[in-house]
């Protein structure tokens, strides 16, 4: 049977632990008696510097659930998409495949047992997808879902509507963890991965208690961190424009020749109006020019892995084969 853990980032979230904790150990109670999860699956709460009593709620639930809930303290504020890092990267240690979710339960937690399914179906990533956005505010709604189009418009492959709410095997976290980059955008990276997915689709409810840690700068800083760890379209466009400023001083070249020989220009107009044109045309040709390769040297110092591995067919032991912790070979969890 495979052991599940369920990863939450928490930021002063002292007035849901209990309430989470009660909640995902009568799920995985429920899982476990009907055999889809091992007995020892557990819960990780990863306490991101909170400033409140969130710790020590966290110690308490594991005194009291000692299997069942596991804690993991950053020494101060990180973020949710680092905690969120350090809770994945812990977790994968100690289990077949684990689920992140947010510790305020505004996703839908009966929606984990079909990820499940689709686990054991073959798949290694399950993206928990938001149906609709009615609980959200119309203003949160429609900065969320510009967001989303303006990342795809830059070329970064993300999950529409799909927050962090996602399972994946212990093998793709072994993945995720050779981006060694600082500047973390999961919903971006985990699709990097390739590994089969699939899609599950659930309504985002209310949070059961306390207040957004997400407010609108965070959720900015979010976007752009999004857009500029992926993309370096930006450098292309100051490039591109460059070359249409040039291309329109050539238009405005001709037309300054045909007044100055018609002569109805004040003297030194048409020198002037070309030297604009044409050097402003060229000094963004040049900028955008070395922003290509500012943008290469940017990926490159990313070090990202440049492919994952996805089954190896080798009749002698070879050292992808152990490199590679293939599902069939895992020991069984009882
Ligand atoms: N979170 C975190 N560190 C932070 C901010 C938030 O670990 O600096 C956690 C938070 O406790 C919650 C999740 O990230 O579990 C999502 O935050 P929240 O629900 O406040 O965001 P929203 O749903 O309002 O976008
Ligand atoms: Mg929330």
């Amino acid at each position: 049977m495979d052991k599940l853990a369920i990863v939450i980032p928490c930021y002063d979230e002292e007035e849901v632990i209990k309430i989470t904790s009660k909640a995902l150990r009568d799920l995985l109670k429920e899982l476990i008696q009907k055999e889809k999860i091992a007995a020892d699956s557990f819960l990780l709460f990863v306490d991101d510097g909170s400033k409140d009593r969130t710790w020590d709620l966290i110690e308490e639930e594991h005194k009291t659930f000692p299997i069942q809930v596991q804690g993991l303290k950053l020494a101060r504020n990180v973020g949710h998409q680092y905690a969120l890092t350090a809770g994945i990267l812990t977790a994968k240690e100690h289990c077949d495949f684990m689920v992140s979710i947010d510790a305020d339960l505004q996703d839908d937690i009966h929606a984990m047992e079909e990820m499940i399914d689709l686990f054991h179906a073959g798949n290694d990533i399950v993206y928990g997808v938001r149906r609709e956005r009615k609980t959200d505010t119309f203003f949160k709604r429609v900065t969320a879902q510009s967001f989303y189009r303006l990342l795809k418009s830059m070329g970064v492959n993300s999950i529409y509507n799909h927050a962090d709410y996602r399972l994946m095997s212990r093998r793709a976290a072994e993945q995720f963890s050779k981006y060694q980059e600082t500047n973390l955008y999961l919903r971006g990276m985990i699709p990097l991965i390739g590994y089969s997915s699939e899609k599950v689709y659930y309504d985002r409810k209310e949070r059961v208690a306390g207040k957004t840690k997400y407010p609108l700068k965070k959720m900015l800083s979010l976007a752009f961190n999004g857009i500029s760890s992926f993309s370096i379209k930006p450098i292309s466009m100051v490039l591109n424009l460059g070359v249409v400023i040039i291309f329109l001083s050539i238009i405005a070249a001709i037309y300054a020749l045909i007044s100055y020989v018609t002569g109805n220009v004040e003297p030194g107009w048409t020198s002037l109006i070309l030297s604009i044109w044409f050097l402003g045309g060229l000094q963004l040709l040049a900028i955008g020019l070395v922003g290509q390769y500012i943008g290469k040297i940017y990926m490159e110092v990313k070090h990202r892995p440049r492919y994952h591995i996805e089954q190896v067919l080798f009749s002698e032991k070879s050292n992808e084969e152990s490199f590679l912790q293939s599902r069939e070979r895992e020991p069984e969890y009882k």
